[in-house]
């Protein structure tokens, strides 16, 4: 027998907590026929609703269930971080509660498993139902990724992905306080196997994720991933060195010729106020990364239990 651990982070889906449960075992013939063990954790991620007492209401009648519940709300992270620290499977799958991620394509992601991959991770190539311009920056985001970082991050890359016990961790080693796991996937390595598929819309209720929270979360990502924006200050001022170089020769050079005096102030009060704004903009850069420094040596902890069963 071996044992699948499914961690399920939960904010305020008491309506899809059942309806979970319901969909992951209709694969219950295929778990004993491959004599697979199951523990559900639900991770209930400070919601304010009936979310833990619909976990407790599957626990009276299935000793699989178990939760862990948080103090507040510590966002998705840290939700998947508690629940890779509970599982005790020796696969562990990560799965949004909504349904997102169909809980159907988990005897082929078991099936690959079995062939001797680390992990079967999956990847949305569709992104129907999503605002049009959420899409395009989420696009520009990968992009822009894969030329800045050298870890691998997928464009399209959900967090629905099964691993191997080593590979859970190889992740939990990694005890930074600001958590990009799409980052982490990468950075652990292992053999990946990538399935695709189209984008299922939400079973119940409301997206937490707004364009400005998707914005903030893409720049932990690169803060997190990759330290090229911090060359960005060299650069640019590397860059107008030269053009200054440039500029002294070319003046002192018409002054020797022609004898013009000097004139213009519109042009430079145009160049002091595009230097210093390049130079707010690189402080701004440092920064971020200062403040993400200061987070991370202060050392906190990434979530905190208030009922755990
Ligand atoms: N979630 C969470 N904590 C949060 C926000 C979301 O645990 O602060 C969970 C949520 O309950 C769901 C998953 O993360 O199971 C994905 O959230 P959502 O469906 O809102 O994101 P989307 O699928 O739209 O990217
Ligand atoms: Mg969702």
């Amino acid at each position: 027998m071996s044992l699948l651990s499914v961690v399920v982070p939960c904010y305020n889906e008491e309506e899809n907590v059942p309806f979970f449960y319901e969909a992951l075992l209709k694969n219950q013939a295929f778990f004993d026929e491959k004599k697979i063990d199951l523990e559900i954790l639900y991770i209930d991620d400070g919601s304010g609703d009936r979310t833990a007492a619909e976990v407790k209401r599957l626990r009276e009648k299935d000793e699989r269930v178990h939760l862990v519940s948080f103090s507040r709300n510590f966002g998705k992270e840290a939700a998947m971080f508690a629940g890779l620290e509970n599982a005790k499977g020796d696969y562990v799958v990560l799965m949004d509660v909504d349904l997102q991620d169909p809980p159907s394509l988990l005897p082929e992601m078991l099936s690959y498993m079995e062939q001797g991959y680390d992990s079967v991770a999956t990847r949305r190539v569709s992104r129907k139902g999503e605002p049009p311009v959420r899409s395009f920056f989420a696009r520009m985001f990968y992009k822009l990724m894969k030329r800045i970082s050298r870890t691998e991050i997928m464009d399209g890359a959900r967090d629905y992905r099964l691993m191997t016990r080593q590979m859970v961790d190889a992740i939990l080693a990694m005890k930074e306080y600001n958590r990009f796991t799409k980052g982490i996937f990468g950075w652990v390595g292992f053999q990946t196997k990538w399935l695709e598929y189209e984008n299922v819309e939400r079973a119940k209720g409301e997206t937490k994720w707004n364009f400005w929270k998707l914005f903030l979360y893409s720049l932990d990502g690169i803060t997190a991933f990759s330290t090229v924006p911090l060359m960005l200050a060299s650069v640019v001022g590397v860059f107008f060195c030269i053009v200054a170089f440039l500029m002294i020769v070319f003046i002192i050079v018409r002054k020797m010729i022609f004898g013009d005096p000097v004139s213009g102030w519109p042009s430079l009060v145009c160049i002091i106020l595009m230097t210093s704004g390049v130079q707010f903009f690189c402080t701004g850069i440092l920064g971020q990364y200062l403040a993400k420094t200061y987070m991370e040596v202060k050392r906190r902890p990434i979530y905190l239990v208030k009922e755990q069963f």
